[in-house]
């Protein structure tokens, strides 16, 4: 998608800090953190939302999953805890159309959310 943040972000030609990568994914820390630790985590294939995902998504979903899991141990969360959240929708405050999971952590997170 040409006119898609993310995808330019996958496509290094808008910069992002970048944790973790691999064939299927990439993980960068949030432009606007909302705890000391705020890190998204997206697939590099254009979906727009979770709504949107179908049964040929299945394995990427739950692959996106296990790389949020892995990026909150690199980032030192796995004995304090932390949130995985996805907004899906207007109603949830999507602003960015390429399906991401924030992971936020290293203070507490209170529930529920706003
Ligand atoms: P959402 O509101 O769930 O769609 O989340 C979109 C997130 O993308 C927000 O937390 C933004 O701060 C973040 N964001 C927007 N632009 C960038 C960017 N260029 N680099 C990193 N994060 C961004
Ligand atoms: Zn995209």
């Amino acid at each position: 998608m040409s006119d898609c943040l993310f995808c330019k972000i996958v496509q290094k030609t808008i910069p992002a800090k970048v944790v973790y990568e691999d064939d299927r994914t990439l993980a960068f820390d949030d432009i606007n953190p909302q705890a000391p630790v705020h890190t998204l985590i997206i697939p590099k294939e254009h979906v727009a939302a979770v709504q949107d995902c179908r049964d040929q998504n299945v394995n990427l979903l739950a692959h996106l999953l296990l790389t949020c899991t892995n990026v909150a141990k690199q980032k030192g969360l796995a004995g304090t805890g932390y949130r995985i959240v996805t907004n899906t929708g207007r109603d949830a405050g999507q602003t960015v159309f390429h399906v991401h999971f924030h992971v936020l952590g290293g203070r507490h997170l209170s529930w529920p959310p706003g």
